[in-house]
C-alpha cells in the first residue's frame, strides 16, 4: 500500500488526513525531516504559507522538503501549498521562501480584500463531469507558467486555479472541505504510477 504524508505545520491537516483516510490511503502526519523516507506523496495544505515557510525552516525540514521534491516527491499544494511547491512568488511576505519545483509563479492573496473568499464551480475536463465546486479562501492564482505545466483549471476571466507537472499538482482551492475527493483521489494515482 502507498503511504502519504500529509504536512502536518500548520493550516488544514486534519481535514487531508481525513481525506485521504476516507479514500482508503495509509496517510500520514509529516513533521520531521525522517518521516520524509517513510512516504510515497505528500500533500501540502492550506494554511498561511509565510507561517508555514518559516515552521518548515525552524523543524529543520525546508532543506529535507526541497531535495525530496527534486528527487521526484508527489506533492499535491492546496491554496499555501502551492504556494510553497511554487518557484516564484508574487507578494510573499519580506524574506519569504517557497521550497520551489513547480514552474509557476504564484501571486498570494490574488482576490484582494474585496474578495476574500467564495465558492463557484470550476470544468476541470481532467476530472469529468460534474464540475468541481471549488471553495477559495485568501486564494492565490498562477499567474504564469512553464511549457512542461498542464493548466487543469480556470476561471472564466482565465486565471488559472490548477495545474499539474509530472509528480507535482497544485490548485488555488481547497477540495478537502467540500466532501469532493476527485482530486485526491487524482493524486493517489498519480502516487501508484510514479512508484
Ligand atoms: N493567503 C494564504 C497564504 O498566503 C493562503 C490561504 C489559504 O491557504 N487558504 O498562504
Amino acid at each position: 500500500m502507498t503511504r502519504v504524508g500529509v504536512l502536518a505545520l500548520q493550516g488544514d491537516f486534519r481535514e487531508h488526513l481525513a481525506v485521504l483516510r476516507e479514500l482508503g490511503a495509509d496517510a500520514v502526519a509529516v513533521r520531521r525531516p525522517e518521516e520524509l523516507d517513510l512516504i510515497d506523496g505528500l500533500v501540502i495544505p492550506g494554511g498561511e504559507s509565510s507561517v508555514m515557510d518559516k515552521l518548515a525552516r525552524s523543524f529543520g525540514l525546508f532543506g529535507p522538503l526541497q531535495a525530496a521534491i527534486a528527487a521526484g516527491l508527489p506533492v499535491y499544494g492546496t491554496c499555501a501549498g502551492l504556494i510553497m511547491i511554487a518557484d516564484t512568488l508574487v507578494d510573499a511576505i519580506a524574506g519569504q521562501q517557497s521550497l520551489g519545483g513547480l514552474h509557476v509563479s504564484v501571486r498570494r492573496n490574488a482576490f484582494g480584500s474585496q474578495l476574500d473568499s467564495f465558492e463557484t464551480d470550476v470544468d476541470i475536463p481532467a476530472l469529468g463531469e460534474p464540475p468541481v465546486h471549488a471553495v477559495f479562501i485568501r486564494a492565490p492564482v498562477v499567474e504564469s507558467v512553464a511549457d512542461d505545466v498542464t493548466v487543469l483549471a480556470a476561471l472564466p476571466d482565465g486565471r488559472i486555479i490548477a495545474v499539474e507537472q509530472g509528480p507535482l499538482l497544485g490548485t488555488s482551492f481547497h477540495p478537502e472541505i467540500t466532501g469532493d475527493t476527485r482530486f485526491h483521489e487524482y493524486f493517489l494515482r498519480k502516487l501508484q504510477t510514479s512508484s
